[in-house]
């Protein structure tokens, strides 16, 4: 049995824990060593574990019955739920270099030539598709504040595709450690063959981006990106932006169509053709991200991911997998509503939670935001949960 309350160091007279030597949590020893400072911290908790044994009958003051021993360890203080802290260190080296390794600066899958021309068609063919609106406004098919509409929501679904692209989709690195609970509530842990680091459940080790990402979803060949836990939300942001320009360029046809039938209304044939292209092109698009969509909702409301599925399907074992939906603050953030809209990244209230770990350096950070905010009188900032 573990029990664990809250000690205040600072005024305790009876405990035999100082802030140096052996009374020290190894956790916190590591943590400092690891950033080569000391931190004067005034809170901990305190975890009782009380183990019961048989007695041994056979020996001084056997004869049978149980025995509690009962050890205490002083253990870092971790936030109560509604407690947060916004990190914002940059955790990511300051290089101008391409990749996907964890060296590089800017996060960029250039090794696969396919996902390459992939993504380069996704903008091509968007651009395209802007400018064919653009024309018909032109020769008067549309008023031209439709078209306006289009270009706007066509930049939009652009700007969310650069955003998942490039955005780090969740790499595990290699100082990750599990979490306080996983390691309270189960102390092994898999560890992956490829990246030789900490493997955080519901993550998968990518091949074409050689790392392990966390709550992967699917490596997505036009993103030429991975879709994971840290770009997610862009994905989401991307087919919806993609999906409205599908669905409104071709109501914007079929009104061009039905109600420009006079004299009047002809078009160059140049603008008539790049139009029935363009309607082939909308309606692929829609059906496409209308299966994507409901895929990522799916995932949402399971959490169980593109990959996890197929494998469960593949197996048949669907139907033993624990459904537990993923709150839409750990995939939009709770930055506030109004950002949800626009591709900025999203911030979360335990980054480690959605995450599937910690790394020392952020949990060393948490500690020091804990300290401050005890010191204050303060418990950290009460957000929105
Ligand atoms: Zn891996
Ligand atoms: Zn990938």
């Amino acid at each position: 049995m573990v029990t664990i309350s809250k000690k205040d160091m600072g005024t305790s007279s009876s405990s035999s824990a100082t802030n140096s030597g052996a009374g020290r949590p190894l956790l916190r020893t590591c943590l400092d060593a690891l950033c080569g400072c000391q931190i004067d911290s005034s809170e901990y908790l305190e975890a009782r574990v009380c183990q019961t044994a048989a007695k041994d009958p056979w020996h001084a003051g056997g004869g049978g019955g149980t025995t509690t021993t009962t050890t205490t360890t002083m253990m870092p203080r971790i936030r109560s739920p509604g407690e947060y802290y916004i990190d914002i260190h940059n955790d990511e080296p300051w290089s101008f270099s391409l990749g996907t390794g964890e060296e590089n600066g800017i996060w960029m899958n250039s090794g696969d030539q396919a996902g390459s021309i992939m993504a380069t068609l996704v903008w091509l063919l968007m651009t395209y598709s802007a400018v064919t609106v653009t024309l018909l406004t032109i020769t008067k098919g549309f008023p031209p504040v439709l078209g306006m509409i289009y270009t706007l929501l066509c930049a939009m679904a652009l700007a969310c595709h650069a955003k998942t692209s490039l955005t780090d989709p969740g790499s595990v690195p290699r100082a990750a450690v599990p979490q306080e609970e996983q390691r309270r509530e189960n102390p092994s842990h898999s560890m992956c063959g490829q990246c030789q680091t900490f493997k955080p459940p519901m993550s998968h080790h990518c091949r074409i981006c050689n790392r392990c990402v966390s709550r992967m979803d699917h490596h997505c060949p036009w993103m030429n990106n991975c879709v994971g836990a840290a770009n997610l939300k862009h994905f989401i942001l991307f087919l919806i932006y993609t999906w409205t320009c599908a669905s409104y360029s071709l109501v914007l046809f079929g009104w061009n169509y039905f109600f420009c039938a006079d004299e009047g209304c002809t078009f160059h044939v140049v603008v008539i053709h790049l139009v029935r292209a363009m309607t082939f092109l909308c309606i692929g698009a829609f059906l496409f991200t209308s299966s994507m969509l409901m895929n990522v909702t799916y995932g949402l409301m399971t959490g169980i991911g593109t990959i996890d599925r197929l494998k469960k399907k593949a197996t048949n074992t669907m139907s033993q997998s624990d459904e537990e939906p993923i709150a839409l603050k750990d995939v939009f953030g709770i930055a506030g509503i109004l950002t949800w809209p626009f591709p900025v990244d999203p911030i979360f209230d335990d980054y480690d939670r959605v995450m599937g770990y910690s790394t020392p350096q952020r949990l060393l950070r948490e500690q020091q935001f804990m300290d401050q905010a005890a010191s204050n009188g303060g418990q950290g900032q009460q957000g929105i949960v």
